[in-house]
């Protein structure tokens, strides 16, 4: 008998407010997705681990728009120019109902986006809506 090991994927989180990071966490956990969550406070932050291999690969990364010293638009733009993360399925967490932030963003080929704030509950619906979408990944 052949054990299949599971591919796990591993999803980064790139957000500098905690109670998003909480919200994020408590959606993951309601939807019971155990995949292995990595954080970043910034985009700064996110592409040193990213480069440096601070973390394994993740598949997806759900990034913040709103960020100091390098927002998520400009680490969207440095992953799409990287040969190696290029390939990273990126969702985009935003407040702005700017469209011009979404536009962009779907320029840089993202997957998808969750405007904020949502009441828990709309929150817990997309993330498990994100979920259907990595499973298929797997
Ligand atoms: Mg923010």
């Amino acid at each position: 008998m052949t054990i299949m090991s599971p591919k796990i994927i591993n999803i980064l989180l790139v957000e500098d407010d905690e109670v998003d990071i909480m919200n994020v966490k408590r959606a993951f956990k309601r939807n019971n997705i155990n995949n292995p969550l990595y954080i970043a406070r910034d985009g700064e932050e996110a592409l040193t681990m990213l480069r440096d291999k601070v973390v394994p690969f993740p598949k997806i990364a759900i990034i913040d728009i709103n960020m100091p010293k390098m927002n998520g638009i400009e680490l969207l733009k440095e992953i799409r120019k990287d040969e190696e993360l290029k390939i990273i399925s990126v969702f985009v967490l935003t407040t702005s109902n700017v469209d011009s932030d979404i536009i962009e963003a779907y320029n840089l080929n993202v997957a998808g986006y969750i405007l904020k704030p949502l009441s828990f509950e709309k929150f817990v619906e997309a993330v498990s809506t994100l979920n259907n979408f990595w499973q298929l990944c797997e």
